[in-house]
């Protein structure tokens, strides 16, 4: 199904003169008002000056944290952003409010509204306030795909109200970099998922057993892979009660023909801080107080092999508490072996991106998508809502 898109517009000449509202992803680290990291907003940009260039008048949205619906506190308010993004446009770009009910605008200026999450219904997709949106605009784009997966009112309700609704580059991008690896990948396909969101990751762990060749876990996920493979694991992250659907997942690769990889060594501390002596242990050795905060070395070795040999790379979640020097080791050799590898590496996810750019090897992976949530989700194969509007649309 294709998507209209915002560039397919703008060669059309289908923007002239038109009132274009872009829901952009800006919700950048804030760090008592200063932005700490400004690669949303960056990568933003584009979709703005395409639509600028093309003769529109333009208004830019974004959800910034987890505020409540109805007030806009001081910690809530996209004024630093609209700063940070004057400055990359080079013209001024106004705060503007209060603006479910109509923007004052001149033709061909840019405007940002504040954070779209502190309107009433934004959250629970109010069909109302998405009609009332939506009249704003002639045309409505989403250029956001770190929201993609969540059904609200700036991403999906809209779609169905406004005149026209299209894709900006950026979720253009990102769909057909993500959808062209995913839909016939160079073999093997190795899927490594690690982090410390068990119970989420092992419900995507069950849809990727299907799709890849070769199943890698590590972080939380490989402790209660652990765990399932009857080994100790004292007191380290895991969710016992998953351990059936850890279970489930090896079966389903040894159906393939393969095992998931059960580390055999372990970094183990008795606290969790980044001071805490660090301890090398056969994993057969974890003892009842111990935390397992990291693969061991061994064990870290054996899984870059694999990875060097892969066709394609899919990566999310750390191996390990890659925060903490003395358990960053696994993470550090993991990301150094998908640099290395010669296979196409697709990575995502906030704390994967961070252990990417503390390794240096962004400009090494093959594509690293803006989204966590909306990648994992992409690549069980779900259908986002915010993309399936936009195919509705235009279907
Ligand atoms: P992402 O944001 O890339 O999707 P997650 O949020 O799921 O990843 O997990 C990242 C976090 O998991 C990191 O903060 C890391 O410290 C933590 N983590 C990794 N391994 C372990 C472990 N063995 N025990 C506890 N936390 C871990
Ligand atoms: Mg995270």
């Amino acid at each position: 199904m294709t998507i209209q898109t915002l560039s397919g517009l703008a060669q059309a000449g289908a923007l002239a003169g038109k009132r274009v509202f872009i829901r952009s992803d800006l919700n950048v680290p804030l760090d008592q008002g200063r932005i700490t990291e400004d690669t949303r907003i960056r990568a933003s940009v584009p979709a703005i000056r395409l639509a600028l260039d093309a003769g529109a008048t333009v208004m830019v949205t974004s959800h910034l944290g987890r505020p409540k619906e109805g007030v806009v506190g001081p910690e809530d308010t996209l004024q630093p952003v609209a700063d940070r993004l004057s400055e990359l446009l080079g013209r001024p770009v106004p705060l503007v409010r209060d603006w479910v009910d109509g923007v004052d605008l001149k033709p061909g200026a840019v405007v940002l509204l504040e954070n779209c999450r502190c309107n009433p219904g934004e959250k629970k997709n109010d069909p109302e306030l998405a009609r009332r949106m939506a009249a704003l605009c002639d045309v409505y784009v989403n250029d956001a795909f770190g929201t993609a997966h969540r059904a609200e009112a700036t991403t999906e309700g809209m779609v169905r109200f406004a005149p026209v609704a299209c894709a900006g580059p950026l979720l253009a991008a990102e769909l057909d970099a993500l959808g062209r690896a995913l839909q016939s990948p160079r073999r093997p396909m190795v899927a490594i998922v690690g982090g410390s969101k068990v119970s989420t990751k092992l419900s995507i762990l069950q849809s990727l057993a299907d799709k890849v060749d070769q199943l890698i876990v590590g972080g939380g996920i490989a402790n209660t892979f652990m765990l399932a493979a009857g080994l100790p694991i004292g007191k380290s992250l895991a969710e016992p009660d998953q351990v059936d659907q850890a279970k489930a997942v090896m079966r389903a690769m040894r159906a393939r023909g393969v095992e998931v990889p059960i580390p055999v060594d372990v970094v183990v501390a008795t606290t969790f801080a980044a001071d805490a002596p660090a301890t090398v242990k056969a994993a057969t050795d974890v003892g009842p107080d111990d935390l397992i905060l990291d693969i061991g070395p061994k064990t870290a070795e054996k899984l870059a092999q694999q990875l060097r040999q892969a066709g394609t790379i899919v990566w999310n979640g750390p191996v390990g508490v890659f925060e903490f020097d003395a358990f960053a080791g696994g993470t550090r050799v993991i990301a150094q072996a998908i640099a290395d590898s010669d296979g196409f590496s697709i990575a995502g996810g906030g704390d994967t991106l961070a252990a990417i750019a503390k390794y240096g090897i962004a400009d090494r992976v093959g594509y690293i998508s803006t989204g966590g949530g909306a990648f994992l989700e992409f690549l069980e194969g779900k259908t986002l809502p915010a993309v399936a509007a936009l195919q509705a649309k235009n279907a």
